[in-house]
């Protein structure tokens, strides 16, 4: 029998490792204490979603891990294959996209710049088409952002960081300002994505039904400032598909979490004063 301690004996490696991480915000008024001690491991290949009241540093996180802040303690280390792609795309939660560009050139823009295993143009003109179609956007590559809606918008951000097929995938809310209906068909577009061509996904979202969907992996954070708070293995096999939500097994899922979740979004409401 081997004695060795399965963190040494096993063959993952963590994809994305989050180490006594804290951010503090310092405006010369106040100090905002946002974000941790948290430790997070993210393995490679796996598909995590992060819960948490809102305020408690979900978005921070994320731009810690992409690289766009850096931690005021602990550390974040990222390991990952040398491989001819890259390394990270990000959605953000405003999603950002340029004004001046059209739908087409926005989600082409990343994949044109690339500058590890850049695809030949042909490749690329498919691959930004191919994506374009997944988010419903076929018939509007020529139009400018400001004549979109808010939540078509929000399709152009996803679009275009799927778009460069990157090792990391970040998303902040990425389906937050979609209508129901649409929101449905765009988790499962993903999860279909996800289960034919596996990514590490960091997904922060307010439902949990869209967490227990998608995710391997559901991490509830604690309020302001926001630390590890739980995690729920989501035990559904792959590939899922929409018969998954009406499962008796999926709502009882989603009532344990929120059992959990209630107590932090309580806490919350205590520290604005609201309960
Ligand atoms: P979440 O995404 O979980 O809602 P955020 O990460 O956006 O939370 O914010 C966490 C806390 O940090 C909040 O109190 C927010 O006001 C504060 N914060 C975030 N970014 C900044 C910033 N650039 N300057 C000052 N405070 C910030
Ligand atoms: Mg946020």
């Amino acid at each position: 029998m081997s004695v060795i301690p399965e963190a040494v004996n096993g063959t993952k490696t963590a994809h994305i490792r989050v180490r006594d991480v804290e951010r503090t915000f310092d405006d010369g008024k106040r100090v905002v204490h946002a974000l941790g001690p948290l430790d997070l491991d993210v393995e490679e290949g796996e598909f995590v979603c992060i819960v948490g009241p809102s305020g408690c540093g979900k978005s921070t996180l994320l731009r810690l891990m992409a690289g766009l802040a850096r931690p005021s303690a602990g550390e974040i280390d990222i390991e990952h294959h040398e491989l001819d792609r890259p390394l990270m795309g990000m959605v953000f939660q405003d999603h950002s996209v340029y004004p001046w560009k059209t739908v087409e050139q926005n989600v082409r823009f990343a994949l044109d710049l690339q500058k590890k295993g850049r695809p030949p143009k042909s490749e690329r003109n498919e691959r930004v088409a191919h994506y374009l179609g997944k988010l419903g956007l076929a018939d509007f590559s020529d139009a400018l952002p400001a004549t979109l809606s808010g939540g078509m918008r929000q399709r152009v951000s996803v679009a275009r960081a799927l778009a460069i097929e990157p090792e990391i995938l970040l998303m902040d809310e990425p389906f937050a300002s979609l209508d129901a209906q649409l929101r449905i068909i765009l988790q499962n577009e993903l999860v279909q994505l996800w289960d034919s061509d596996r990514r590490t996904v960091v997904f922060i979202t307010h439902s949990l039904e869209e967490a227990i969907f998608l995710g391997d992996r559901v991490v509830i954070m604690t309020s302001r400032p926001g630390t590890f708070h739980s995690d729920f293995v989501v035990p559904f096999e792959r590939p899922r598909d929409q018969s998954l939500r009406g499962e008796p097994e999926f709502a009882q899922l989603k009532e344990e979490i929120w059992t959990v979740l209630r107590e932090e979004v309580n806490r919350h409401m205590n520290q604005l004063g609201l309960k």
